[in-house]
């Protein structure tokens, strides 16, 4: 068996590397400066913070696939012209590097049956940002240990109020970034302040019905968190709908723009 990172050989029931701290492979691997033709350009994938498992296992696809790599420790060298295909064998090998659940855990199940695909998606995610271990059983129920019962009940909660935000906004489908964006939120967040100060302000009002409607419409900007700017969007909404309704009441103008004020505090 070798290390398929330094090279080392092994007996068979060696299982992972003294040094690397990887799984072993059968093959004996080729050295990085040998992948490729000599003329032909390589590129270094950086794979330091991946998992030992994940780099394992990206090393099991490449061979699978037949693609010519070589390693240099973490760092994994292919042919420039396999490029592509390796981009999409990382993604695979990232992926499946979740959280792992522990065989002699005692475990809970969850029914996922009145959960859409796309919802299962958002829990996953979710589950996998929070750090809990997670998998699915044949029939299609979560499990996770049951000591992270609360936890996984929080992030259910979160989940599911973030997708019943998305249902009730809709999709936006405005595009503003950059400096346009910052001067829409810097603008809709002065016109909030206003109007917490002075619910009544005639001039503020008609602007932030103009302002909020816009912004409640944009699409997530680059470098936005989703569920921070499903808020943003709630807020405006709220904000534009008090705004106008005719019978409004001015603590309801207040409230709602004290709620955006906030929730735009720290985004511009
Ligand atoms: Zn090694």
């Amino acid at each position: 068996m070798y290390c398929f990172q330094c090279a080392r050989e092994y007996v068979e029931e060696v299982t992972e590397c003294v040094e690397c701290g990887v799984g072993l492979v059968e093959d004996k691997p080729t050295p990085p400066e040998e992948v490729g033709g000599q003329d032909e350009p390589q590129v270094a994938y950086e794979l330091y913070e991946w998992s030992f498992e994940s780099r394992r296992m990206l090393e099991g696809l490449l061979t699978s696939e037949a693609i010519p790599h070589g390693w240099q420790g973490a760092v994994l060298i292919v042919r420039e012209a396999d490029e592509d295909r390796v981009d999409a064998l990382a993604e695979q090998a990232e992926e499946a590097d979740g959280p792992i659940l522990e065989d002699d855990a005692e475990k809970i199940g969850y029914d996922m049956d009145e959960w859409t695909a796309e919802a299962q998606g958002a829990l996953v995610k979710a589950l996998g940002l929070a750090g809990i271990p997670h998998m699915f059983s044949a029939e299609g129920e979560l499990i996770v240990a049951e000591e992270n019962e609360d936890k996984v009940d929080e992030v259910i909660d979160q989940v599911t109020h973030r997708l019943a935000v998305d249902d009730e906004l809709g999709e936006a489908t405005q595009v503003i970034e950059g400096l346009k964006l910052n001067d829409l939120l810097g603008d809709v967040r002065t016109l909030a302040r206003k109007l917490v100060k002075n619910s009544g302000d005639a001039k503020s009002t008609l602007s932030m019905v103009k302002h909020a409607e816009l912004l409640s419409d944009v699409k997530t900007p680059f470098g936005f968190d989703g569920n921070r700017w499903s808020q943003i969007r709630l807020r405006c909404t709220q904000m534009h709908g008090v705004l106008t309704d005719e019978d409004r009441e001015e603590e309801d103008v207040r409230d709602a723009a004290e709620a955006l004020a906030i929730e735009l505090q720290e985004v511009v």
